[in-house]
């Protein structure tokens, strides 16, 4: 992003934009160089002026939720990094509830079981938010969050909102298929209505306590490295092939599970990616097996990680 472009965007925006920002305060790994121009949309109507605005200055930009399933690189990032974490708009519409894509997904699901609507209760324990779990299809063995899905609000590259119905995102196991640059704002999401409040909230509990015993939550991680491919763990795979425990300087796989890579404090996003590196040829060399990285690592252009 030239200086101009960015003396133009905090101009006009002067109230969402801030610079320098370190990437390692948003993301669950604490990983990430610093992002030059780092913008928090205070609404939805503010965010289609940004995207008008980058799209007449030619500019690429970045996404970024709640940083838990990404890997920025250590160095700056030079475009704009957009942040939807100010969308946090909420509305009940009978069984259905609207939400921003800034919501973290622990209060939606909260919020769901307080109202004793079940459904969001299956997504107890992943981090994020809304409009990130959209775009992963965050989910466990449980359910996912596409089951809930009606419609996603969005606003695309140049400023169009757009409402999108499920069949449109084409979704998958942790895959969706947004237009390119499209930013989530929100969603409306279906949930059953239930009268035991109590037993709703003691499954959510269940399945969160279920969660926390596999996983290693207190590190600094990013959840799951690969996708698992058809009727395969990719943990056990990684865990046969040696992989558990491996370190590359500060950063290393987990004891716990072979499928998440932790930051022990002083890693680099570098060698992170070496571990994740390593992870894919050891995969191929021991099974065959082409792993599908489910983090998204944010190397080349932006264009290529609009999503
Ligand atoms: C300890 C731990 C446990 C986890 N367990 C699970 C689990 O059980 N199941 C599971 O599915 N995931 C799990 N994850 C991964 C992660 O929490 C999910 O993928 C989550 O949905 C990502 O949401 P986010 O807001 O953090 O997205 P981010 O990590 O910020 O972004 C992910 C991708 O979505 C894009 N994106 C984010 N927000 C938007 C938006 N509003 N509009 C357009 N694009 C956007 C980003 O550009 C990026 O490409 C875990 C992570 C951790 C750290």
């Amino acid at each position: 992003m030239a200086t101009r472009q960015l003396e133009i965007v905090k101009e006009r925006l002067s109230d969402a934009v801030s610079e320098n920002v370190p990437l390692s305060d948003w993301t669950t790994i604490r990983l990430g160089g610093p992002a030059r121009c780092f913008v928090q949309p205070q609404s939805v109507e503010q965010l289609v002026e940004l995207l008008q605005l980058l799209a007449t200055l030619d500019c690429d930009y970045r996404i970024l939720g709640g940083g838990s399933n990404l890997l920025p690189g250590d160095d700056p990032v030079e475009v704009p990094v957009i942040h939807p974490g100010n969308l946090l708009q909420w509305d009940r519409d009978d069984d259905c509830l609207r939400v921003g894509a800034g919501v973290s997904l622990s209060a939606f699901v909260a919020r769901a079981n307080a109202l004793g609507l079940a459904g969001a209760h299956v997504l107890a324990g992943i981090p994020g938010q809304v409009g990130g779990a959209l775009v992963m299809n965050a989910g466990g063995r449980y359910g996912e969050i596409a089951d809930l899905v009606r419609q996603v609000s969005v606003v695309l590259p140049g400023g169009t909102r757009r409402e999108l119905e499920k069949a449109d995102l084409r979704y998958a196991y942790r895959h969706s298929e947004l237009p390119p640059g499209a930013v989530v704002v929100g969603a409306t999401l279906a949930l059953r209505r239930t009268d035991d409040i109590v037993a709703l909230k003691r499954e959510s509990g269940r399945i969160l306590k279920e969660k926390n015993a596999a996983q290693p939550t207190a590190s600094w991680n990013f959840g799951c490295m690969f996708k698992n491919p058809p009727e395969l763990s990719a943990g056990r795979l990684l865990d046969q092939a040696g992989m558990r425990g491996l370190a590359c300087g500060g950063a290393r796989i987990s004891t716990l599970h072979a499928n998440f890579v932790e930051n022990l404090g002083q890693a680099t996003a570098r060698e992170v990616a070496t571990l994740i590196e390593a992870c894919e040829r050891a995969a191929l060399d021991r099974f065959g097996i082409t792993l599908e990285r489910e983090v998204r690592v944010w190397e080349g252009s932006a264009k290529d990680h609009y999503r």
